[in-house]
Order: C-alpha cells, then sequence, then structure tokens
C-alpha cells in the first residue's frame, strides 16, 4: 500500500461558516442560510495567517455556496500555495442524497471554485465525512481523483465507511484509478477513536492530543487532521433550540480551539494532501 516513506502530517480546512453545520439543521433551515452574516471569510483569514507564520501548508475543502459569496478567499488560498479541494456545493450529507443530486452537487462545486481558483480541483471531503461507496464512482465520473472522508472508527453515527479498506490502511483505491486519504484515528482495540480533529480536538486535552498525532506518524503516516473556520471563531452567535447533544458537539471548548491550532502549526510540519498524492496522480494532476 502507498505508504510515505517519511512521517507526513496534512493540514486540512473545512470551509463553510458556523450556520452550515449538520448539527444546526434540526433548527435551521439552509433556505435561510443567506439570512446571517458570513463570518467565515475572517476566520479562515486567521488560520491562513497562523499557516503563513509557521509556512504550514494545507488542503482547504471549500463550500461551493461559500466560494460563490467569497471568490476572493479562494484566490487567496490559492495564492498563499495551499491546495484547494471540494466540500460539494449545498453541504448535504452523502446518504441522504440521490446519486444524481449528488452528481449535480459536486459538480457545481467544482466548477465554481475552478473558476475562482484558476486550478483543477480533484479532491473531494463529504459532509460530516457521509462517504459511501456509490458516491466514490461518481466522484470518479466527474473528475475528482481522491476523496479524503473515510474514517476507520464506529465511534461517531455519521461517520461513513468504504469498503475494500483494511483497519490499517490510510491511503488506498476503492476503486481502480481513484484514491482514498483517510482520516486518522488511534487504535482501542478493533475500534479507532477519531484523532483528527472537530469535537475530539477540543475535548481532548491539547498536550495529550499532540502526542497522539506523534505516535500515529511513527506508526500510520500520513497524519491527517481537519478543522472549521467557525471553531476558532469563538464570537460566532449562539443560535437558540439546539439540542444538548449538538450542542456539546459544536460549542464544547471552543475558546481553546484558536490556542490549541496555533501550537499545532508550531509544533508539527504540516503539507498538502496534493504532496502525498503527487506519486500517485502526478504533478500535472492539479493543471488546468
Ligand atoms: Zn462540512
Amino acid at each position: 500500500m502507498a505508504t510515505p516513506q517519511h512521517p507526513v502530517a496534512c493540514m486540512s480546512v473545512d470551509v463553510e461558516d458556523w450556520f452550515q453545520t449538520e448539527n444546526f439543521k434540526c433548527v435551521l433551515d439552509p433556505a435561510r442560510w443567506d439570512e446571517f452574516a458570513l463570518r467565515v471569510e475572517s476566520a479562515t483569514d486567521w488560520i491562513l495567517e497562523r499557516m503563513a507564520e509557521t509556512g504550514a501548508k494545507g488542503t482547504f475543502f471549500t463550500l461551493g455556496w461559500v466560494a460563490e459569496r467569497c471568490p476572493s478567499l479562494v484566490r487567496r488560498i490559492v495564492e498563499q500555495g495551499h491546495e484547494l479541494a471540494s466540500h460539494g456545493h449545498a453541504h448535504e450529507l452523502v446518504t441522504k442524497q440521490t446519486p444524481e443530486v449528488f452528481r449535480e452537487d459536486i459538480r457545481r462545486a467544482k466548477g465554481i471554485l475552478e473558476d475562482c481558483g484558476g486550478v483543477r480541483v480533484i479532491g473531494y471531503r463529504a459532509p460530516s465525512f457521509s462517504i459511501t461507496d456509490w458516491a466514490v464512482k461518481v466522484l470518479h465520473e466527474e473528475g475528482y481523483k481522491y476523496d479524503s472522508s473515510h474514517f476507520p472508527t464506529l465511534a461517531h453515527d455519521r461517520y461513513g465507511h468504504l469498503s475494500g479498506a483494511g483497519a490499517e490502511d490510510v491511503i488506498f483505491q476503492p476503486i481502480e484509478g481513484f484514491w482514498e486519504v483517510g482520516m486518522s484515528t488511534v487504535s482501542l482495540g478493533r475500534k479507532g477513536i477519531p484523532w483528527a480533529g472537530g469535537a475530539y480536538f477540543r475535548l481532548i486535552p491539547g498536550g495529550m492530543f499532540r502526542n497522539g498525532i506523534r505516535k500515529i506518524l511513527k506508526e500510520r503516516s500520513p497524519y491527517v487532521f481537519y478543522i472549521h473556520p467557525w471553531e476558532i471563531d469563538v464570537d460566532q452567535p449562539r443560535l437558540p433550540g439546539v439540542p444538548l447533544t449538538k450542542r456539546l458537539r459544536h460549542y464544547t471548548n471552543l475558546r481553546l480551539a484558536p490556542g490549541r491550532f496555533a501550537e499545532l502549526c508550531r509544533e508539527f510540519k504540516w503539507t498538502t494532501i496534493r504532496e502525498v498524492l503527487e506519486p500517485q496522480l502526478g504533478a500535472n494532476a492539479w493543471s488546468l
């Protein structure tokens, strides 16, 4: 299997605004998104600044919906040497879409992102990691070359799984010619604990989380971390009526996340998923 020779840490950012998360769908119809002031641009700029300070590079899985409204943000991501990739357009779980709706969603996002960024977009991350086998085939047919959503864990109700991956596989081909770069976990018996970001990153003490990254880098490189711009946006509006479990998932320890993220940038040498997959795909795969 195509595991890099040296330990590699991939930074990834899922570029969406605070009101677009799955946790809020139960109280907020996506038809209302345009009622809210955008905070994603300034929050993503904060992330870009921290990464620039330490020379970190990353893959920015950006929503087509956001790119339509913030095209200059997309250009800044590309100009600063990061990889532009797709988080789809409307941020609906893959498992709730038909293949036809999914095809339209990923095609639309790819077109908008490529127009704004002037680069070819070949990477995809599913909303809430909800990837599933049929979607991989559609992604491949629409010109995507890789996905980064597979979580080898049973610890979360929404995280999707792909067939054909061994428990130890981080990089694998779910279908011929299409690659998966899975999200990182720490082994606990036969189940993995997600160790890649999100609420786990905010709940687990910072030093312990960084120790886990070091361990993964030694055993199963590449390590893949993800963060959302809203996770470092401590002053974001609080939405009323969100059920307790979803409120906890979204808001717990938000105030600690900016400092912890800056610490991660300083401690590890971060790169893009593009760099990890170049041996498989060739450097021209990202050229328009
Ligand atoms: Zn998302």
